[in-house]
């Protein structure tokens, strides 16, 4: 998986979802970012994004590690199917309503920020649909070798 960052930085910049908690509640106070992670195998169509949730005062220690999938259910079972050694079964049926990620460590309030994550896709369609759209912004920019807007930053290691 490869940070949103690396291949489209000014759409990540604009459409990158954070949440701020303040003195008061469950999460220690702070602002969360929910930054996207997506598949970078071209060859690969697994549909789904990888959020890794970041406190701006701790950006070491990820809060949450959440996936998700905005198709259907029907879609990862046969996805799965295909490549039964990929990863385990069950995660078609919690991928779609979004999970934590069973094999990162997460921390105690990856549970909250899951639930925070899930109202957002149930009652923001604007926000559930954003995936879809970051990840075939993504996905073409894999086949072009250059990041969107790499062109208006300052070069790296190389110009072209
Ligand atoms: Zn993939």
């Amino acid at each position: 998986m490869m940070d949103f960052h690396e291949r489209c930085p000014e759409l990540a910049e604009r459409e990158t979802r954070s949440i701020f908690a303040g003195p008061r509640g469950i999460l220690p106070p702070d602002e969360y970012g929910f930054v996207e992670y997506y598949c970078a195998n071209p060859a690969c169509d697994c549909r789904q994004v990888l959020i890794v949730v970041l406190a701006r005062n701790s950006p070491d220690t990820p809060a949450a590690f959440i996936r998700y999938g905005w198709e259907s259910e029907e879609f990862y079972r046969r996805w799965f199917e295909e490549r039964p050694e990929e990863e385990a079964a069950e995660l078609f049926r919690e991928l779609t309503t979004a999970t934590l990620d069973s094999i990162a460590s997460q921390s105690s309030f990856a549970g909250y920020l899951l639930n925070q994550f899930q109202g957002m896709i149930a009652n923001e369609s604007e926000f559930a649909a954003r995936f879809e759209r970051h990840y075939r912004a993504f996905r073409a920019t894999l086949k072009s070798k250059n990041p969107q807007g790499a062109d208006r930053r300052p070069p790296k290691r190389r110009r072209k």
